[in-house]
Formats: structure tokens, C-alpha cells, sequence
């Protein structure tokens, strides 16, 4: 060990990255981590953190509306774009702040630059000032994900996620395509701000890997809120005109707006890593292949979130760095389970899934049954809003278990993250049945719903 300059050195300063580096210097290691761009990654700086900040933003032209029928008078609201903008920077950069003093106060020396392997135990990084070689026992790969856009005539007129949260000016007319988290996330935002969003989705409905009857529900209601949403529907090429960027559609049919967003996935960040000259494997979308625990093809090599295309969610990337310290630096025996991760769509109105869809669970179980509820919420029975709740719980009739949790509807990463807990138990409909309810909310519904509605 003494050979070496570190026992852990960390290329990425991301969710998984920063996590792992921290852990692993609590444990007594002598940790580095290179960070090439801003500490906290891609959640912190051009993912969850500030999409989450622009959709309580959002929100409030929504709750503006809402307010009169509560007997409030708001007045012609208007948003500020350029403060939301700076008051979202400046949270960024405190977090920022807090990422590098959790590190530091561990002892992790964070090397700001651009890192790639260098052979055996090495790391090379480009700094600012010079280029840096670094040996370490073990080394930890956590470069996250980039967008991947397709290539076609105009491409280049296009931004992606990254470039949306620094818009000037703001879009009047925006394109978003794509039918994923991020295009139905930022087509929700940026309609709920103020912009004129349409949105194409190559397929016949959006966010495919959800249960068909959210899919259904929420393009209906993203529809109701204002966004124009055509599916099987896909952008030929794009020049710009005279009066913004004009979108030829594959059906002929053209668009002017002034920025076309393209949401259309992401890639494993693995460009100038040096990978193949070190031999460690990648998969056919160059995604590092990892064993159980996320060791590379190079046992002293190790890889976690994004940058291995598995599952890719902040938590997820979190709860992979504990399990990778865990066995690396001990106690053993901290594993991750893949098993039902929820998960939620920052949506107007908000998506959350946990387990099974319907569809799954009847490939998977000889029988399943189906509680669906659709209501419209308490709150709007005065706010005149035609917003309307979806609930389903996916059930397998022979062990009873619920199998699958799905909700459309005001908070509803809220209220799944506990039935998560409870799904992961093991709870039966008989146990849910058994819950009471916390009266009024929409929740409740989770553990009333009695009669199937397929069986
Ligand atoms: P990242 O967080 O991407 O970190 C990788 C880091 O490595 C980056 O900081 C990068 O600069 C650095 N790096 C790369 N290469 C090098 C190199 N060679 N040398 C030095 N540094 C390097 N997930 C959720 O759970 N909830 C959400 O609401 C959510 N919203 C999202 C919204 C958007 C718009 C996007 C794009 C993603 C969102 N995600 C969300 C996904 C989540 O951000 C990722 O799953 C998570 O950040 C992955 O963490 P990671 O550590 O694997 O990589
Ligand atoms: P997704 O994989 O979720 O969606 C990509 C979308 O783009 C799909 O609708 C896909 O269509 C479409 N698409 C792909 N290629 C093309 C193309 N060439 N032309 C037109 N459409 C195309 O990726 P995102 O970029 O939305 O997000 C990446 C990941 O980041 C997510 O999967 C998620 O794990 C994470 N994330 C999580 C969030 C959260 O937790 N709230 C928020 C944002 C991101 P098709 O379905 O036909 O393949």
C-alpha cells in the first residue's frame, strides 16, 4: 500500500464520486478525487437539484391560478426569469461549497482537473497549472453521463439539458424533443413558466418503462396544462430562419421557435478516459461492465453510476458508492439492491412509480390484480383546476403481495418514497388494507381502494 501515493483515488466529483471518496475516508483511506468541471456533478449542478428548484417555479403559475378560487386576488403575475436564474446560481454555488468542504473535512484532496488512466495503478491529471501523475491501490471510475443527441441537418442548432437552466433569453417558442424524464421534465417546466412548448415523442405514447395507464394520464394532463404533445412524431431538420429556428417535421409539416431542446437520452462519459489502451471492458453503448462489485475487467479498477448505464439516479449512484466502500474498506455486507428503486418524474402534475407495472407483473406472476383510482383532488374542487389524480396498485393474487405502486398526481414522489419502504417489506394488499389512512389526503387512497378492476 505504501507503494502507492493513495489507497483511493476517485476520477469524478459527482453523486457517486464525491460519496465514495467521503466514505472511504472515514474509514481510515487516503483518498484523492479528481473533478474536472463543479463538485456534485450532474445532479448538483445541471440535474435534479436545479430542475427541481425551476419546477417549484413552474409551480406557482399553477398555484397563482388556483388561488382565486380560494378567494385570492394575485394580481397579473410575471416571472423574473433573470433573478430565478440568479437565485438558482447562487444556491448552486453554496452547494458547491458544501460538497467541497464535506470532502475536505475528511481529509479527500480534491485535484481540480481533468483525469485519465495511465497505465498499471496510474492516473494522469491535467490541471490548470500542470499534469499531475497519481498512483493509487484502487481506483475508482464515476464520470456520470453526457447527453447524446442524434446527428442530422441542422443538429447544431440544438441544446440540451445542460444549456437550459442559463437561457437568455428566455424561449417564448420552445421544442422539446424526446419522450423521457428530461423531455417531459423540462417540456412541464418551461410550459408552467411561461413558454410555448411543443413537444415530439417519436412513439405512440411518452416515458416508455411506465405502467400504459400513468403514460395515458400524464400525456393528458401535460396536454390539459397547456403543452402541445404529438406523438409518433420526430424532427427532420432544422436551419435557422429569419424569425428564430425553424423545425422541418418528418411529416413536412414545419415549426419556428427560438431554442429546440433535445432530450433524447445519455451516454456513459467515457470519452478520453484512456480505457482501451488500459483494458478495462465496455458494453456495446460503452458503458463500463462491472462485476457485483464494481470491479472493472482490471480487478484494481472499479466503476459505479452513470458512467455504467445501469440504473441512473442519483440514489442509485449513492447506494452503489456505499456498497463499493463498504466492501472495499469494510464492515462487509452492505449490498445494493436493484429490486424495487422508486422513482419520480418531476411532471405538472408529478409522476412516482415504485415496482412492477401492470404489464410486468402479468409476463412475471400467473395472476395479478388491479386497483385503479382517478379522482379529481380536494384542493380542486375550489381551485376550478381540471388536474386529476391517478393511483394503481398492481397486486400478485397468489402471495397477495403489491407488486407494483403507481401515482400521478400533486407530491407524489412524496408519498411513494414511504410505500417504498413498505413494498420492499414485502406488504400485502391485505396489510395495506389493514393501514388506516390519514384523512384528508390523497394517499389515503393507496389504502382504500378495495375492488379490483381487472382481477
Ligand atoms: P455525475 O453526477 O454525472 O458526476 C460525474 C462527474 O465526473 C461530473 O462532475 C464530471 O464533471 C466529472 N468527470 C467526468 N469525466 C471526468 C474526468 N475524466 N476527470 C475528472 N472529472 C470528470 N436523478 C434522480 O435521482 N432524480 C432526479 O430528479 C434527477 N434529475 C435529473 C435531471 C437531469 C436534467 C439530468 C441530466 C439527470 C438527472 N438525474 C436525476 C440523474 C442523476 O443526475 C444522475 O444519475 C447522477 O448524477 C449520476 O451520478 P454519477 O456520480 O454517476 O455521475
Ligand atoms: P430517457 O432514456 O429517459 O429518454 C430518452 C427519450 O428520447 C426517449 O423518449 C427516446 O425514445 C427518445 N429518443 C432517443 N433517441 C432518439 C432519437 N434519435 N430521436 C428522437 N427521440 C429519441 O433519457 P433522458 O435523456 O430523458 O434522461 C436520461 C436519464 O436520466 C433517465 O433515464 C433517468 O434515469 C435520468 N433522469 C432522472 C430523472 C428523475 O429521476 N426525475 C430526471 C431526469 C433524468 P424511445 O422511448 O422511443 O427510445
Amino acid at each position: 500500500m505504501a507503494d502507492h501515493d493513495y489507497d483511493l483515488f476517485v476520477i469524478g466529483g459527482g453523486s457517486g464520486g464525491v460519496r465514495a471518496a467521503r466514505m472511504a475516508a472515514q474509514r481510515g483511506a487516503r483518498v484523492a478525487l479528481a473533478e474536472a468541471a463543479a463538485l456534485g456533478g450532474t445532479c448538483v449542478n445541471v440535474g435534479c437539484i436545479p430542475k427541481k428548484l425551476y419546477s417549484y417555479a413552474a409551480h406557482f403559475a399553477h398555484d397563482f391560478r388556483d388561488a382565486a378560487g380560494f378567494g385570492w386576488d394575485v394580481a397579473a403575475p410575471r416571472l423574473d426569469w433573470a433573478r430565478l436564474k440568479a437565485q438558482r446560481a447562487r444556491e448552486i454555488a453554496r452547494l458547491n461549497g458544501v460538497y467541497r468542504q464535506l470532502l475536505s473535512g475528511v481529509g479527500v484532496e480534491i485535484v481540480t482537473g481533468w483525469a485519465r488512466l495511465a497505465g498499471g495503478h496510474a492516473v494522469r491529471v491535467r490541471t490548470a497549472a500542470d499534469e499531475r501523475r497519481i498512483t493509487a491501490r484502487h481506483i475508482l471510475i464515476a464520470t456520470g453521463g453526457t447527453p447524446s443527441v442524434p446527428s442530422f441537418p441542422g443538429c447544431e442548432h440544438v441544446v440540451t439539458s445542460d444549456n437550459m437552466y442559463d437561457l437568455d433569453p428566455f424561449p417564448a417558442r420552445l421544442l422539446v424533443v424526446g419522450g423521457g424524464y428530461i423531455a417531459c421534465e423540462f417540456a412541464s417546466i418551461f410550459n408552467g413558466l411561461g413558454a410555448r412548448v411543443t413537444q415530439l415523442y417519436r412513439g405512440e405514447q411518452l416515458l416508455r418503462g411506465f405502467d400504459d395507464d400513468v403514460r395515458h394520464f400524464i400525456a393528458r394532463e401535460m396536454r390539459r396544462t397547456g403543452v402541445d404533445l404529438r406523438v409518433g412524431s420526430n424532427v427532420r431538420a432544422i436551419h435557422r430562419g429569419a424569425h428564430g429556428l425553424e423545425a422541418t417535421l418528418a411529416d413536412g409539416s414545419t415549426l419556428t421557435v427560438d431554442v429546440v431542446l433535445y432530450a433524447t437520452g445519455r451516454v456513459p462519459n467515457v470519452n478520453g478516459l484512456g480505457l482501451d489502451a488500459a483494458g478495462v471492458a465496455q458494453d456495446e453503448q460503452s458503458a463500463i461492465v462491472v462485476d457485483a462489485h464494481y470491479r472493472t475487467s482490471l480487478p484494481w479498477i472499479h466503476a459505479l453510476g452513470d458512467v455504467t448505464a445501469r440504473v441512473q439516479l442519483t440514489p442509485v449512484a449513492l447506494g452503489e458508492a456505499m456498497a463499493f466502500v463498504s466492501h472495499l474498506f469494510g464492515p462487509r455486507g452492505r449490498a445494493m439492491s436493484y429490486d424495487f428503486i422508486p422513482t419520480a418524474v418531476f411532471t405538472h402534475p408529478n409522476i412516482a412509480a415504485v415496482g412492477y407495472t401492470e404489464a410486468q407483473a402479468r409476463a412475471a406472476f400467473p395472476k395479478v390484480s388491479v386497483y385503479r383510482s382517478e379522482f379529481k383532488p380536494l384542493k380542486h374542487t375550489l381551485s376550478g383546476s381540471g388536474e386529476r389524480t391517478l393511483m394503481k396498485l398492481v397486486v400478485d393474487a397468489a402471495s397477495d403481495r403489491v407488486v407494483g405502486l403507481h401515482m400521478v398526481g400533486p407530491d407524489a414522489g412524496e408519498v411513494v418514497q414511504g410505500f417504498a419502504v413498505a413494498m420492499k417489506a414485502g406488504a400485502t394488499k391485505e396489510v395495506f388494507d389493514s393501514t388506516i389512512g390519514i384523512h384528508p389526503t390523497a394517499a389515503e387512497e393507496f389504502v382504500t381502494m378495495r375492488e379490483p378492476v381487472r382481477g
